[in-house]
Protein backbone atom coordinates (compact mmCIF):
# COMPACT_ATOMS: atom_id res chain seq x y z
CA UNK A 1 0.00 0.00 0.00
CA UNK A 2 1.54 3.30 -1.02
CA UNK A 3 2.16 5.47 1.64
CA UNK A 4 1.25 2.56 4.25
CA UNK A 5 3.97 4.47 7.10
CA UNK A 6 1.51 7.79 6.72
CA UNK A 7 -1.44 5.61 7.69
CA UNK A 8 0.61 4.24 10.37
CA UNK A 9 1.44 7.57 11.35
CA UNK A 10 -2.40 8.60 11.66
CA UNK A 11 -3.06 5.67 13.26
CA UNK A 12 -0.45 6.65 16.10
CA UNK A 13 -1.51 9.77 16.21
CA UNK A 14 -5.12 9.17 16.49
CA UNK A 15 -4.57 6.57 19.36
CA UNK A 16 -2.15 8.94 20.94
CA UNK A 17 -4.02 12.32 20.68
CA UNK A 18 -7.46 11.56 19.24
CA UNK A 19 -6.95 12.95 15.61
CA UNK A 20 -5.19 11.91 12.76
CA UNK A 21 -2.44 13.58 11.62
CA UNK A 22 -3.25 13.78 8.20
CA UNK A 23 -6.19 15.45 8.96
CA UNK A 24 -4.92 17.80 11.43
CA UNK A 25 -2.26 19.06 8.68
CA UNK A 26 -5.07 19.59 6.39
CA UNK A 27 -6.86 21.79 8.47
CA UNK A 28 -3.73 23.57 9.41
CA UNK A 29 -4.01 22.42 13.30
CA UNK A 30 -1.64 20.91 15.87
CA UNK A 31 -2.27 16.84 16.39
CA UNK A 32 -1.84 17.50 19.82
CA UNK A 33 -3.56 20.38 21.47
CA UNK A 34 -5.80 21.35 18.56
CA UNK A 35 -4.89 25.06 18.02
CA UNK A 36 -4.38 26.44 14.45
CA UNK A 37 -0.49 25.51 13.77
CA UNK A 38 0.19 28.72 10.88
CA UNK A 39 3.26 30.25 12.44
CA UNK A 40 6.71 28.30 13.20
CA UNK A 41 9.88 29.30 14.58
CA UNK A 42 11.98 28.00 12.31
CA UNK A 43 12.53 26.26 8.85
CA UNK A 44 13.03 23.10 11.22
CA UNK A 45 9.82 23.39 12.79
CA UNK A 46 7.78 24.45 9.55
CA UNK A 47 9.06 21.10 8.55
CA UNK A 48 8.48 19.10 11.58
CA UNK A 49 4.63 20.27 11.56
CA UNK A 50 4.53 18.66 7.77
CA UNK A 51 5.66 15.14 9.46
CA UNK A 52 4.23 14.83 12.78
CA UNK A 53 1.65 17.54 13.26
CA UNK A 54 2.71 19.65 16.32
CA UNK A 55 2.23 23.11 16.90
CA UNK A 56 5.28 25.50 17.61
CA UNK A 57 4.12 25.18 21.28
CA UNK A 58 3.72 21.34 21.43
CA UNK A 59 7.15 20.71 19.43
CA UNK A 60 8.90 22.61 22.26
CA UNK A 61 7.47 21.09 24.58
CA UNK A 62 7.85 17.90 23.14
CA UNK A 63 11.63 18.65 23.27
CA UNK A 64 14.15 17.32 25.43
CA UNK A 65 15.29 19.81 27.71
CA UNK A 66 18.31 21.72 27.45
CA UNK A 67 20.06 21.09 30.57
CA UNK A 68 19.36 16.89 30.78
CA UNK A 69 22.55 15.85 32.44
CA UNK A 70 24.13 12.77 31.13
CA UNK A 71 25.84 10.48 33.20
CA UNK A 72 29.08 7.90 32.71
CA UNK A 73 28.33 4.35 33.83
CA UNK A 74 29.68 3.24 36.78
CA UNK A 75 33.25 2.87 36.51
CA UNK A 76 34.68 0.20 38.00
CA UNK A 77 34.96 2.01 42.07
CA UNK A 78 31.48 2.70 41.91
CA UNK A 79 31.14 6.70 41.58
CA UNK A 80 28.94 8.10 39.10
CA UNK A 81 30.22 11.41 37.37
CA UNK A 82 28.32 14.15 35.43
CA UNK A 83 29.77 14.49 31.89
ZN1 LIG B 1 -0.17 21.98 19.83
Amino acid sequence: MENSWLHRLDTYTNETYGRPRSRAVDEQTCVSCGSTARTFDTRYATESYARVGLCQHCQRASAPPADVVVFRPRDAAGSLDAV
